[in-house]
């Protein structure tokens, strides 16, 4: 597709309600707190809308999951929370994805963009989400996809776009 200017305030929100909804399908169980906090008058920034969207699908997806795992592991008083974010950092904008899931390990962080690199069960993971979503943020747009987490507090995933 071709990259259009792109509102990534209404596309992140728009995602994320889908994300919590589709897993929320699957097991009604399952509660979330989800927090955003978007800059207003974000410029928009050249984009392919439909590919932004699987990477922030997949993001959400893999936050969802780790705080649904760190929940089965019934910690008292844990209360699993999913945050989007967006904000101006001079002539990129970058959103951010945070959870208080498990998190990784130095060594998983290592390889989570190599492709169907997984930790997950056969049939809840392909281990393609980061892989594919590193090359639609670099190649398909020149950003980057950037991580940080703790093991046991959670993960924060920053994608930076040029505006
Ligand atoms: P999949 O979700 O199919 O496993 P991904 O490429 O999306 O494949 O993720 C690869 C791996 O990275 C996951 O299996 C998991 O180990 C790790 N991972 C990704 N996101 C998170 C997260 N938010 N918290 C903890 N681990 C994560
Ligand atoms: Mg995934």
């Amino acid at each position: 597709g071709e990259r259009q200017p792109t509102d990534l305030n209404a596309l992140a929100d728009e995602y994320f309600r889908i994300a919590y909804q589709g897993l929320r399908a699957k097991d009604e169980r399952f509660n979330a707190t989800l927090e955003t906090d978007f800059a207003p008058g974000l410029p928009a920034v050249p984009a392919v809308g439909a590919d932004v969207g699987r990477v922030l699908l997949n993001l959400f997806a893999n936050a969802f999951y780790a705080v649904q795992q760190r929940q089965q592991a019934g910690e008292a008083g844990y209360v699993p929370t999913v945050m989007v974010s967006t904000q101006r950092v001079g002539a990129q904008v970058e959103i951010r994805v945070q959870d208080n899931g498990t998190g990784m390990s130095e060594a998983v962080q290592q390889k989570i963009f190599q492709p169907f690199f997984t930790t997950k069960p056969t049939g809840e993971g392909t281990g393609l989400g980061l892989s594919l979503s590193h090359d639609i943020i670099a190649q398909g747009h020149g950003g980057t996809l950037r991580v940080e987490s703790q093991p046991g507090q959670g993960t924060t995933f920053t994608i930076t776009l040029p505006a």
